[in-house]
């Protein structure tokens, strides 16, 4: 089923108006009809909105809406992907596998070791963007939210940040045994627990450092935080590899079973 994403707006009662370009993809390259199914999302409320197409014109699609699917393909904790600006374009390939895997938002953050730096000119269209490169992902996905890219935070802004949600481990090669790994699943675990019973999702921060890791002044920051220094096991993993790992086996465990 075709997936597309639409302002809260747009959806009026049980009808639903698609603009912009998708009309010309529902059109000219996916050459859809009246009468066929399509699923939309508004980016915020998570819910999937089953429709038909009635009419198609140049530059309007508008659909009726079949029925609402409340609990969508969102995982039961919202996970904030911090990443240490990595070289080159690397960011998209992380944004990307982070939204696939279900990511609810990313926090690039200007760490000590960053070789980028971002004026702000650059970080603002960087951002627009890696928010173009979440959006596609989310819509690839299947996704019922468009996760969010928010502007560079330097460590300290992210740390301040992440020290409000439920939970936020920080991955360190220097972190001895998996104690403390397994401590941080079954905290989340227990978190998805809580959204199910009174509906809300918690908030779980994850810290990824750039090529160079992460200074050990920062890693005691991040304890003064509350965010947990934790490994990955005992090989070490390229910064791309490091947050896809974590947001697998948080997938994995979050993921609803039947
Ligand atoms: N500079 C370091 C590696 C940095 S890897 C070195 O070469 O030794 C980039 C980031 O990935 C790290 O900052 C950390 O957040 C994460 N990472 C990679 N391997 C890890 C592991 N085995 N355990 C925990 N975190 C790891």
């Amino acid at each position: 089923m075709q997936h597309f994403f639409v302002e809260a707006s747009q959806i009026q009662g049980n009808r639903i108006c698609i603009t912009g370009t998708d009309v010309n993809h529902i059109r000219n390259v996916l050459r859809m009809h009246p009468g066929e199914e399509i699923s939309v999302s508004n980016g915020v409320d998570g819910r999937e909105y089953r429709c038909e197409i009635d009419t198609i014109s140049e530059d309007e699609v508008l659909c009726r809406l079949m029925f609402i699917k409340e609990d969508g393909v969102e995982l039961p904790v919202r996970i904030t992907l911090f990443q240490g600006l990595p070289k080159a374009d690397k960011m998209e390939l992380i944004i990307q596998k982070a939204v696939e895997l279900g990511a609810a938002e990313i926090v690039p953050v200007a760490t000590a070791r960053c070789v980028v730096k971002l004026d702000e000119k650059k970080a603002r269209s960087k951002t627009e963007r890696w928010q173009m490169i979440s959006e596609a992902a989310a819509k690839q996905s299947k996704r019922a939210v468009v996760p969010q890219v928010v502007p560079p935070m330097t460590m300290k802004e992210a740390l301040q940040y992440a020290s409000q949600m439920a939970v936020a481990a920080i991955p360190y090669e220097l972190a001895e045994g998996m104690q403390a790994t397994d401590r941080f699943l079954e905290e989340v675990q227990k978190l998805a627990l809580q959204k199910c019973a009174d509906g809300d999702a918690p908030q779980v921060g994850i810290f990824i450092g750039p090529e160079g890791g992460f200074t050990e002044e920062e890693i005691e920051l991040a304890k003064d935080c509350n965010v947990c220094p934790v490994s990955l096991g005992k090989r070490i993993l390229r910064t791309e590899t490091a947050g896809l790992a974590i947001l697998s086996v948080l997938m994995f465990h979050l993921e609803e079973r039947g």
